[in-house]
């Protein structure tokens, strides 16, 4: 992957690339931005960009340099990736030693210290002057996605690249480009709500396509009163996973709104399902939200599921029926 090909901020870092390249030079990148914007792989590609000895499009992904870095075992390179709860004035004394030595290739050193909000004062404090006047051509590049943690001073000392989440269709873009079906990719951006990150933990996580299999099958359940308590049951024990059941309701409400109206769902694998489905989207979209704000207001989740298939096999809004069972 180039740093072109990174979708919404590729042109950001074409330009950070440029003002290094034309040695106006920024010594401390601070990435900033949620949980699975992008901005670890976004600095690393950077990082290996600025190491590259290769032919443009830089980061060429052939050259010596590229294949050392590729493997993390760039001489030049330093990640502190934080295994305990902060990062310590030893863990930040150990950098400073290692950036006074010479860069191995010529260059210059890159130290990239991610989650540093767990950073303690004192190992900011330790960072601040180095962060002036880093030796030699050194840059530094922050990661964290709660850089209000950070010392004001460091702050400061940063120019801030700043991630947000990425639309739902850029999302599925990225996920795309890494081999992921269209169909699987638009699912799992809306699923995880833009956040590419998040994306691909669900992508590998079997205990997601099975939890969304027992919500569909739990929605299939509902067929009259007597079927909410067993229905809703199967879904009772996911602790901890209703905000992702109810995003799993979403997304099928709305692709059954779709076939309702005639149009292609979002998931087309699922079209058959989403045929033969009696429940009325627009209902289910209704109950996904009003059980939102139930749960919002610390109303318990069996209370707000069961309140919402009611809902739905109940009279359903402005008198249609949610279910045509009863029609
Ligand atoms: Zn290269």
């Amino acid at each position: 992957m180039r740093l072109s090909d990174f979708v919404g901020y590729g042109d950001k870092l074409e330009h950070l690339m440029r003002s290094v390249q034309a040695g106006r030079i920024v010594h401390a990148l601070l990435f900033a931005g949620p949980h699975g914007s992008g901005k670890r792989t976004m600095a690393n590609l950077f990082a290996q960009a600025l190491m590259c000895r290769g032919q443009e499009p830089r980061p060429c992904g052939v050259c010596p340099a590229c294949k050392r870095f590729a493997a993390g075992s760039h001489p030049d390179v330093k990640t502190i990736r934080p295994e305990k709860k902060t990062i310590g004035v030893d863990d930040i004394r150990d950098l400073i030693d290692y950036l006074a030595l010479k860069p191995y290739e010529g260059g210059r050193h890159i130290a990239i210290i991610e989650q540093a909000e767990k950073l303690t004062p004192a190992a900011q404090n330790a960072l601040l002057k180095t962060l002036e006047t880093p030796p030699g051509d050194a840059m530094f590049f922050l990661i964290s996605d709660a850089p209000g943690s950070l010392l004001p001073t460091i702050l400061s000392r940063c120019q801030t690249v700043r991630f947000t989440d990425l639309s739902a269709e850029d999302c599925a873009a990225v996920l795309t480009r890494r081999g992921i079906p269209p169909e699987r990719a638009r699912l799992l951006a809306g699923l995880a709500q833009g956040s590419v990150g998040r994306a691909l933990e669900l992508d590998g996580d079997n205990d997601f396509a099975a939890l969304r299999e027992r919500v569909l099958k739990s929605l299939e359940a509902l067929n009259g009163p007597a079927s909410v308590a067993a229905a809703a049951t199967a879904l009772e024990d996911d602790k901890g996973s209703e905000q992702a059941v109810l995003e799993i309701m979403e997304l099928w409400a709305r692709d059954r709104m779709a076939v309702q109206a005639g149009a292609d769902p979002y998931e087309a694998s699922d079209l058959d399902r989403l045929t033969r489905s009696r429940l009325d989207g627009r209902a289910l979209l209704m109950g996904v939200m009003r059980a939102r704000a139930q749960l919002a207001s610390n109303v318990s989740w069996p209370n707000a599921l069961e309140n919402m298939y009611f809902h739905l096999i109940d009279s359903g809004d402005n008198g249609r029926n949610a279910l045509s069972w009863q029609r």
